[in-house]
């Protein structure tokens, strides 16, 4: 890196992409004093993983130029609004580790303004009442190629539009009868400068401003100007709006707005195996093919979150991707990297049988016991250690058990030998079955002096599995999860997305038995349970039943298998 001026105001560490060198030059050349960004969510959904692209970029420009980050709603469409929503975001954003600066702002909060600018636009021969029908107004747009009609009412006086966007505001009309228009150019080879509606006649009651209002700003209408009220230096959208970029500048342009803020696109987020758009992940919850906009498959924040994925974890994920210019897809396994990245620092590992197969050790005597010691972290001392209860009867994993090993096969079978972690080497003797032939136990000896699963004399065991003392775990159910969608690829169109769903997205497993330490597990703090994966505890829970969700094994088995064909 270069020693220029402008490295003094960036986190050192801070990644160089094209917005944050925008930003850069702006506070350099003077033609920012502070750096003012926004995020600007419509509280029609829980946010995804999408948006924390954007959050992070948004929060993050903002704490390393040492500016602010205003969190805004963009309230402007009560039919699909709700309150629940709103709430969810604040929560989200708040999670992820970001602090907006001063009150939460809301697009509403600029009602009236918008409504006077709207005037002035009418007042400078800039916006006319139209009454034509919808259908009237999409078959006079024109298309990318042939220019636009003017519509028949686009010369009224300003006398008469501006009686009837009195009219309008005073919900003389009937919803859909007419709607307040820019007066651009119906010619335009930007089709958004062909006259672009700026209100609305909507008869639905608002989150936040019930029914004072019968008119409604488009998005375009409010988003600029808000941007002008708050300040704001850089509005950072996605690149569908690039196109809406000409009109943005002609808002700020034709009103006399208190700042002049610029519009700045980046490509959106695009996951493999994922759907992001608030459309589809609505027809999923509402259509119940998940349980909420908070089950563990979904890629919202909150969904993530309940899964056990760590904040740290979303932010590291976003700061590997980067950000550019033009739209790509970014592979699940990507995000997968930073969860495990961040779960293996910070999870505590606990020992837990998810299928079970009783073991009885037949050389250790009934009705004793004893505690052996186990590490909290393999790679933290500060994590300290903890006591696991050894006693005559087990249960280990039932798939570390073959009656028949296979080649390479390593764990247990009978006559075979392997060790028990933090515990000591065991042989199988005997497979019991009952009369349908199914395993109900594991015969086993052990050897006294292997204790602490040290070889007593050289020899050597090919594997270590997990266990947990009968008598002593705590049974819980543990929600496995899997991709929701296969396809790498899935339909966003809602006739097909549905008949995409992964039918063994999530598998139950009701008999999984846990150290007793698990009892005290708190409710998304994640756990590793050895050789099984990342875990926390679900708030499903109740005292007595116990449920854990996997957050993601511990190894990439997905790219292996696909490797595999
Ligand atoms: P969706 O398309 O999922 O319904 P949206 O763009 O309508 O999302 P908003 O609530 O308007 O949702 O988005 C708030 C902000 O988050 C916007 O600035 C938007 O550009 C950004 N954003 C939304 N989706 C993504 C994404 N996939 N990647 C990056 N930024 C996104
Ligand atoms: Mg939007």
């Amino acid at each position: 890196m270069t020693d220029d001026t402008t490295r003094d105001a960036a986190a050192p560490e801070a990644p160089r992409d094209f917005i944050r060198e925008i930003v850069a030059g702006d506070l350099a050349t003077g033609r920012a004093k502070q750096v003012v960004t926004r995020f600007p969510p419509e509280p029609n959904g829980y946010l995804h993983i999408g948006h924390a692209k954007s959050i992070c970029l948004n929060f993050g420009i903002a704490e390393e130029f040492g500016g602010r980050c205003n969190l805004r709603f963009d309230d402007t469409n009560p039919a699909k609004e709700e309150q629940e929503f709103i709430d969810a975001i604040e929560r989200d954003v708040t999670w992820l580790g970001f602090k907006w600066s001063g009150e939460v702002k809301f697009a509403s909060d600029y009602f009236d303004r918008l409504y006077g600018w709207a005037v002035e636009l009418i007042e400078k021969g800039l916006a006319y009442v139209d009454d034509q029908t919808p259908d009237e107004m999409r078959a006079a747009r024109g298309t990318l190629t042939e220019p636009g009609k003017n519509s028949p009412f686009r010369d009224r006086t300003v006398e008469e539009n501006l009686k009837l966007f009195g009219a309008m505001k005073d919900g003389q009309f009937a919803a859909g009868k007419c709607v307040l228009r820019a007066k651009i150019d119906m010619a335009s080879g930007n089709i958004n400068l062909r006259d672009p509606v700026l209100y609305r006649i909507v008869d639905a009651s608002h989150p936040r401003t019930g029914t004072a209002w019968k008119i409604y700003p488009s998005y375009d209408f409010a988003h600029g100007q808000s941007d002008a009220i708050e300040g704001i230096t850089h509005s950072i959208c996605t690149l569908e709006f690039e196109d809406h970029r000409p009109l943005y500048d002609w808002f700020i342009a034709n009103l006399s707005v208190p700042s002049k803020p610029h519009q700045y696109e980046m490509a959106r987020l695009n996951l493999t195996h994922t759907l992001l758009s608030k459309r589809v992940l609505t027809g999923l919850v509402k259509g119940n093919h998940v349980s909420g906009w908070d089950d563990p498959r979904m890629p919202t924040i909150a969904g993530l979150r309940r899964r056990g994925v760590p904040p740290q974890a979303i932010r590291d994920f976003v700061k590997r991707i980067g950000v550019a210019k033009a739209n790509s897809q970014v592979d699940l396994g990507a995000l997968d990297y930073s969860v495990r990245e961040a779960l293996n620092k910070s999870a505590w590992r606990r020992m837990a049988v998810l299928k079970p197969i009783k073991v009885v050790i037949e050389n250790y005597p009934d009705g004793e016991g004893e505690e052996l010691e186990a590490v909290n972290h393999p790679d933290d001392a500060a994590a300290g250690s903890r006591k696991i209860k050894f006693t005559r009867e087990l249960f280990i994993e039932r798939d570390d058990f073959m009656e028949v090993p296979e080649k390479k096969f390593f764990r247990m079978a009978p006559g075979r030998e392997v060790r028990l972690r933090y515990a000591y080497f065991v042989t199988c003797k005997e497979v019991v079955k009952n009369a349908a032939g199914e395993f109900v136990e594991l015969r086993c000896t052990y050897d006294p002096a292997s204790k602490g699963g040290n070889s007593p004399d050289g020899r050597k065991v090919k594997a270590t599995i997990h266990w947990v003392s009968a008598a002593h775990a705590i049974p819980a159910e543990v929600r496995i999860y899997n991709l929701l969608f296969n396809d790498p690829n899935p339909s966003a169109d809602p006739e097909i997305f549905a008949s995409q769903i992964n039918p063994q997205s999530r598998e139950v497993l009701t008999d999984a038995r846990l150290e007793p330490s698990l009892a005290e597990a708190k409710v998304e703090v994640p756990v590793q349970f050895e050789r099984q994966g990342y875990f926390c505890l679900d708030r499903d829970s109740a005292p007595g039943r116990l449920v854990f969700n996997r957050t993601i094994g511990l190894r990439d088995t997905y790219a292996k298998d696909v490797a595999k064909g």
